[in-house]
């Protein structure tokens, strides 16, 4: 069986250290299905993941959707009156508890639940938190029926709930299901997911196989489109809608007279993630090459949480630093409309268990306003210096030339990107056409697209 690149990124994180391309064979038994995708002949074919050389990754061990086991079969439901919590006993030996509350929370009949929009009508002052249960048994066909003491029934089916069991691994596992959060950190030699524009436009499984690649390496190419403008909003409303911000709902990166901007000159770009002058930066950029400049114009990338994760190890004070204090970004300008953006970010954002979420930095838009102490001016400056300079390192820094015709989609709030200068001259003018998506819209795509392709709920 041929392995796309696309395929190879859903390949389970143990799989990619494989030395072997055998460990393709056994993807479909280790791996949740949605996760292991097929061939695509018309993709490119690269080496795989796991011949990269200085690649790694920090995620969590992968489980399955269903850690307690294949089976949904319900063998024993009883109710824990002193803990207030239903236990279920499955077919295959494992255990669950709900809470009554959550269960009472929960109920899926037509009175509790809007079933149109899948949504609670049961109302919070409806709710009794402090239920007990009248009676409990498994139906026969292995439903969990509860009686509440205000002569109330409901019926949960066992899948649904083994999905919401309370374990910390089931709750790793659909919360991986949900948000797909593992990451493939790559450098220097990463050889970029491809495929082809028109078939991820017009085929479900390219599109998903797409995203799926874009979240967890973070940077998807895509060849084949025409190199005229518009091909931008058509890959937009292939995923749902652009996201529209001060430079409009697409934007022209060329060498512009007056530029509102550094990108529209033809100057050197240092590697930046765009719009950290904004609270919400957009989370995905499209980059379509139009016309590309005889000399110059290279574009470079490099994994923004791969070097964070590398700072963390190397030089704890300067990541404590940069995930820790909030700098000042500003952008004033006219473009879709006169615009005065000021924003406070981390550089390094970290959520409350420590893992970097979004990187949030563009030298060009840092504020000379800096809302610090003193005595925190001085550590600030060396410690983004540090993080600089891990980045620019060769090892670490993808480069390549974009063609006429080529998009390259990437996550913004993960990858840093810049450009060499270019030469500009009359007849030869470089040309990109970009565009940002929200996270939220691609990942509901992806979840949609999941749906289609795998059946999956
Ligand atoms: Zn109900």
């Amino acid at each position: 069986m041929w392995m796309t690149t696309l395929a190879r990124c859903a390949l389970p994180t143990m799989l990619k250290r494989s030395s072997s391309v055998s460990a393709c064979h056994f993807s479909r038994i280790g791996g949740r299905p949605e996760l292991t995708v097929a061939t695509s002949p018309t993709l490119s074919l690269y080496p795989t993941w796991w011949q990269l050389r200085g690649h790694g990754t920090q995620a969590p061990a992968r489980m399955t959707s269903n850690p307690l086991g294949a089976s949904t079969g319900v063998r024993h439901a009883r109710a824990l009156d002193q803990e207030r919590q239903l236990e279920v006993e499955w077919e295959d030996g494992g255990q669950s508890l709900y809470p009554y509350t959550w269960l009472r929370d929960n109920c899926q009949c037509p009175v509790c639940t809007l079933q149109s929009a899948g949504a609670r009508s049961l109302q919070l002052s409806q709710l009794d938190i402090h239920t007990g249960v009248d009676q409990v048994h498994v139906t026969d066909s292995s439903k969990v029926s509860i009686l509440w003491p205000d002569h109330h029934t409901s019926e949960f089916d066992p899948e649904w709930l083994k999905k919401r069991c309370f374990s910390p691994a089931a709750r790793q596992a659909l919360q991986e299901e949900l948000f797909l959060n593992e990451r493939v950190y790559w450098d220097s030699e990463l050889q970029i997911p491809t495929a082809n524009f028109e078939e991820v436009l017009h085929d479900d499984k390219a599109a998903l196989d797409w995203l799926l690649a874009l979240r967890r390496v973070g940077i998807v190419y895509l060849k084949g489109a025409s190199a005229e403008q518009g091909q931008v909003a058509r890959l937009s409303q292939r995923i749902g809608f652009l996201r529209l911000t001060f430079y409009g709902h697409t934007f022209q990166v060329q060498d512009k007279p007056q530029a509102n901007n550094l990108a529209y000159t033809s100057g050197d770009l240092n590697l930046h993630t765009d719009y950290p002058a904004l609270h919400y930066p957009p989370g995905v950029q499209f980059l379509h090459c139009l016309r590309q400049a005889d000399d110059g114009g290279e574009s470079e990338v490099v994994d923004g949480f791969h070097m964070a994760e590398r700072l963390r190890r190397e030089d704890p004070e300067a990541f404590r630093t940069l995930s820790s204090l909030h700098i000042d970004f500003t952008d004033t300008g006219a473009d879709y409309c006169d615009f005065m953006v000021q924003s406070k970010n981390r550089i390094i954002d970290v959520d409350s268990d420590g893992h970097v979420v979004r990187i949030n930095f563009n030298n060009a838009t840092r504020d000379s306003v800096l809302d610090l102490p003193l005595h925190q001016v001085q550590p600030f400056y060396s410690s983004l210096q540090a993080y600089v300079q891990l980045m620019t390192r060769p090892e670490n820094m993808l480069t390549y030339k974009m063609e006429a015709g080529d998009i390259v989609t990437f996550n913004n709030w993960r990858l840093l990107h810049g450009r060499k200068s270019y030469m500009c001259h009359p007849g030869c003018v470089r040309h990109l056409e970009g565009g940002y998506l929200d996270w939220d819209v691609v990942m509901s795509c992806l979840r949609v697209l999941r749906k289609s392709v795998h059946g999956e709920s």
